[in-house]
């Protein structure tokens, strides 16, 4: 929340509504069946002036991972992300590994800058700093917007998420500005 309000301009408020959705029981998760699952639940919509996002927390993993590569979140559409949260709690909280909320909260971050169209996905580049390599991500080693952050061998998690929660470097929080952000 404070991430939110601190680089969106929303002059009345962010609000979240939170649902308990049972478990799906479908075993791991491909995105089009994430997106069935939110033709089925999601009742609101962006308007002009409020910005309705929908995050599916999945108690599933991505059916994509494999050992030396998991993927921890992805925002699939422009208003709508996914948290694997299964993964996230498999490699995060334990001994060298970092803290769940580190990690829930950079891999969060991380999937609403997509939906506030960072890397060059809707909000324009001011310089030069899109991951040639990784379409939609930052160059610069560190930034909450490097593709490493999103995808990545479990083994190297503490690492990559650190002991902190990523931050925006100075690029990307200028493509935002530029485009009415904060
Ligand atoms: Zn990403
Ligand atoms: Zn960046």
């Amino acid at each position: 929340m404070h991430f939110l309000n601190a680089r969106l301009h929303k002059p009345s408020g962010i609000s979240i509504i939170e649902r308990e959705v049972p478990a799906q029981g479908l075993g791991t998760y491909s995105i089009e069946e994430v997106r069935d699952i939110e033709n089925n639940l999601r009742t609101q919509f962006s308007t002009d002036n409020t910005l309705d996002v929908f995050v599916f927390f999945a108690e599933e993993s991505n059916e994509s991972d494999a050992g030396s590569r998991v993927v921890l979140g992805t925002a699939y559409r422009n208003t709508s992300l996914v948290m694997f949260q299964k993964t996230i709690e498999e490699f995060s909280g334990g001994l060298n590994e970092p803290s769940r909320e580190n990690v829930e909260s950079t891999v969060y971050q991380h999937e609403f800058c997509h939906i506030m169209g960072l890397v060059n996905i809707g909000t324009a580049l001011q310089s030069s700093h899109e991951d040639d390599a990784n379409n939609g991500h930052c160059d610069v080693d560190g930034c909450l917007m490097s593709a490493q952050l999103e995808a990545f061998n479990p083994l190297d998690m503490l690492s990559v998420v650190g002991s902190s929660v990523a931050q925006l470097e100075a690029q990307c929080i200028l493509d935002l500005q530029a485009n009415g952000g904060k």
